[in-house]
């Protein structure tokens, strides 16, 4: 615990630089500067292993087999010899411990082990047993003398992230994990207690000093195990903690317009309301309506899969604006999702007679002018547009509602902006996403504002069957097709585009056109890939709307926002390139409209294990929180979000995709002491103020850095 008589700053020692530590020195300390960003013994404590190696049994030669991934032996160094010529050129060491020999082999930096290693002596290797011509061998294992100290076994060897410099200057993981011992050595009596102790009892946390030693050089892999748990936790706690204060800040800080009048709303109910809302719709709409009555500033993300019916809620919020003399303004990431939300509003919006614009960055002088003259007057009540919106140009008399589509495209600068477009009192906000994000993901990606969920489609509808096939069975899907034609439906047909790839992936797609074309020479087709103009665009997919062309052949331009509701087959070709969410997305493509659609998902014949259980899932489920937790355990967190905002949950010890629990104490345990001692008054909070104080300090030192 803290007493009175520590100060309350931390101790200058992890402010350190590393060339004082013993084992550092000036060249080891550039190095580590240079290539790890390590410059203080702060900054070196919190470098921690990603693995561990099972230091603590020994093999046998006699018992090896190849099925394991390493295997420490202790033995006697034979005779040495180097073999090949130039490139193949190796060392060749024999290596017996009386149940057998092996070879131990060198590539690289033979001169070096020449010299230093001394034929008959005793050895410890540790390495991947491979077998050769009958023979045991290893390439450039670890290779220790044996001593009184090791000669025991019984630890756990670190693996560091490190650079192919570092390792080929030795800087290796048993040469770092030798100095960090030489600094936890001096750390121990430095290392404070972060967390408060009644916290540390309730979860039987083992101590900072204690996690600190045991993620670098555990006792034991329980111990490895406590660590690291303690080290999560510490983690997503001060996550969650800030991000809960700043929420909170929110609620008590930021005023917002209250919108007390609802006459639009009650007339577009009473009169217009097009069908029934679903019961999720409903709720989330009171959740939102007790926002916007509060006068504080709302803050709410909308989750809703795709189809679930965002738009009307969109609407009816920007409705509580509007009654109340205030603009409403929705910004989506691309034009034709700016277009399509246009005219999903529009129908709405005529009903009323409510003015509703459209700004993209394809909207032209004179049309501009018009609307910025209308928005600043106040007689357009509606803008919808890309990032066109943002300018400074774009002025409003007063806006009071900002809605943001898919804002994991925006980053942080551009929402700020929004906001700034009424200086008197911020916008209300709300941030839509048709891209289901995973609970432990939500919390920690937007653990800062409230999150409605439309977790309901609107009834009748039928889900979509998906189905995989290969590329061999193309004469059945294009036969398929023909059907579904016949009975007036229609068809998208989708080819992977990936940038680095970009030429390779269009021919794909030409080429896939033609063989369309071939295939259905009196079905009038339509093409749409990002490198077409606009106008183009537009014309193509005005006449795949108007029902004129039957197939759309595209890139995954048409992934977001198109809603065409009598086209009712996907197909998506070379799956296997396609992240489980973006299946997913284009799927919500179809499925729109009464009839049954179909998703069908065409790969190669020889598809890895991890796209096997991607179109697994996709055949499995409609279910979007459902597909996007199969997503993060694919593919980890980092890629999840694969955006600006990735960056913000930047997570050296816990990882999102397996740490769902502890999330969920953290999150409990820095609400309940942000609810109860806000101001962290209490003594048994104060390692919470302190530790607060010192990452503010780490925050400030970095940007003097960067
Ligand atoms: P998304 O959430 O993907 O933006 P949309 O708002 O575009 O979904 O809605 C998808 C379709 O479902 C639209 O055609 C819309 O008119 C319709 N829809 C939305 N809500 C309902 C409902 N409660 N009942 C019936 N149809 C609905
Ligand atoms: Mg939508």
């Amino acid at each position: 615990m803290i007493s009175e008589n520590n100060p309350p700053v931390r101790t200058r020692f992890f402010d350190t630089k590393i060339e004082f530590l013993k084992g550092v020195g000036p060249q080891k300390a550039a190095l580590l500067n240079q290539e790890l960003n390590i410059f203080t013994y702060g900054d070196l404590i919190q470098h921690y292993p990603f693995r561990h190696e099972d230091r603590t049994v020994f093999h046998k030669i006699s018992d090896l087999n190849e099925q394991l991934p390493a295997a420490q032996i202790k033995g006697r160094l034979r005779e040495m010899t180097t073999v090949g010529e130039g490139g193949k050129k190796r060392l060749v060491a024999y290596f017996t411990d009386g149940t057998g020999i092996m070879e131990l082999v060198w590539f690289q930096s033979i001169g070096w082990y020449e010299k230093s290693l001394r034929p008959n002596s005793e050895y410890i290797v540790y390495g991947k047993p491979v077998a050769f011509g009958g023979r045991w061998s290893m390439t450039h294992p670890d290779i220790d003398l044996m001593t009184p100290e090791n000669e025991n076994g019984g630890f756990w060897q670190p693996v560091y992230p490190l650079t192919e410099k570092l390792r080929k200057r030795f800087l290796d993981s048993r040469t770092l994990s030798r100095i960090i011992r030489n600094l936890l050595e001096i750390a121990h009596q430095h290392i404070r207690e972060t967390l408060p102790e009644n916290l540390v009892q309730k979860y039987r946390l083992v101590s900072k000093a204690d996690a600190l030693w045991n993620y670098h050089l555990p006792q034991s892999q329980q111990w490895l195990v406590q660590a690291q748990r303690r080290l999560k936790f510490e983690e997503l706690f001060y996550n969650q903690f800030r991000l809960i204060k700043n929420k909170l800040l929110h609620k008590t800080e930021y005023p917002g317009l209250v919108f007390s009048k609802n006459d639009l709303v009650r007339e577009f109910y009473a009169n217009h309301l097009p069908f029934s809302l679903t019961n999720a719709q409903i709720r989330v709409l009171q959740e939102i309506h007790e926002d916007l009555k509060t006068g504080k500033q709302m803050n709410r993300l909308l989750q809703g899969d795709v189809g679930s019916g965002k738009t009307i809620v969109a609407f009816i919020t920007m409705l509580f604006a509007l009654s109340n003399d205030a603009q409403a303004c929705l910004m989506a990431p691309t034009e034709i999702l700016t277009d399509q939300h246009y005219m999903g509003l529009k129908k709405f919006a005529d009903l009323l007679g409510i003015n509703l614009g459209k700004l993209t960055g394809s909207t032209k002088k004179k049309d501009r002018e018009v609307i910025h003259q209308q928005l600043l007057e106040g007689s357009m009540q509606v803008l919808v547009g890309t990032h066109a919106l943002i300018e400074d140009i774009v002025q409003f008399k007063n806006l009071g509602l900002c809605i943001i589509d898919e804002q994991h495209r925006f980053g942080v600068a551009q929402r700020a902006k929004l906001w700034a477009k009424n200086p008197r009192i911020n916008p209300h906000m709300l941030v839509m996403t048709a891209t289901p994000i995973p609970r432990t993901l939500a919390m920690t990606l937007y653990g800062d504002l409230d999150i409605s969920a439309i977790d309901e489609l609107p009834a009748g509808r039928k889900p979509i069957k998906t189905v995989h096939r290969y590329d061999a069975n193309r004469a059945s899907v294009f036969g398929f097709m023909k059907d579904e034609i016949a009975k007036g439906r229609q068809i998208y047909m989708v080819y992977p585009l990936i940038e680095e790839s970009e030429k390779m992936d269009l021919k794909d797609l030409m080429d896939g056109y033609e063989s369309v074309s071939r295939s259905f020479p009196d079905v009038p087709l339509s093409i749409l890939h990002g490198k077409m103009k606009s106008k183009d665009k537009d014309y193509e997919m005005a006449r795949f709307v108007s029902q004129e062309t039957k197939i759309m052949v595209a890139t995954t331009v048409i992934e977001v926002g198109v809603n065409v509701p009598n086209a009712s087959v996907m197909v998506i070709e070379n799956a296997e390139r396609f992240g489980l969410s973006q299946l997913h997305q284009l799927r919500g493509r179809v499925g729109r409209g009464a009839e049954q659609s179909y998703c069908i998902l065409i790969t190669d014949y020889k598809i890895s294990k991890d796209t096997k259980l991607r179109i697994e899932t996709m055949c499995r489920t409609n279910d979007g929180f459902e597909i996007a937790e199969v997503d993060l355990q694919l593919r980890g967190p980092g890629d999840l979000s694969g955006t600006q905002q990735s960056g913000l949950v930047d997570l050296l010890v816990a990882n999102l995709a397996q740490d769902g629990q502890i999330l969920k104490e953290a999150r409990l345990s820095a609400e309940a002491i942000l609810n109860s001692d806000p101001e962290l008054l209490q003594s048994v909070n104060q390692p919470i103020r302190l530790h607060l104080a010192n990452l503010r300090k780490e925050e400030t030192n970095w940007s003097r850095i960067s």
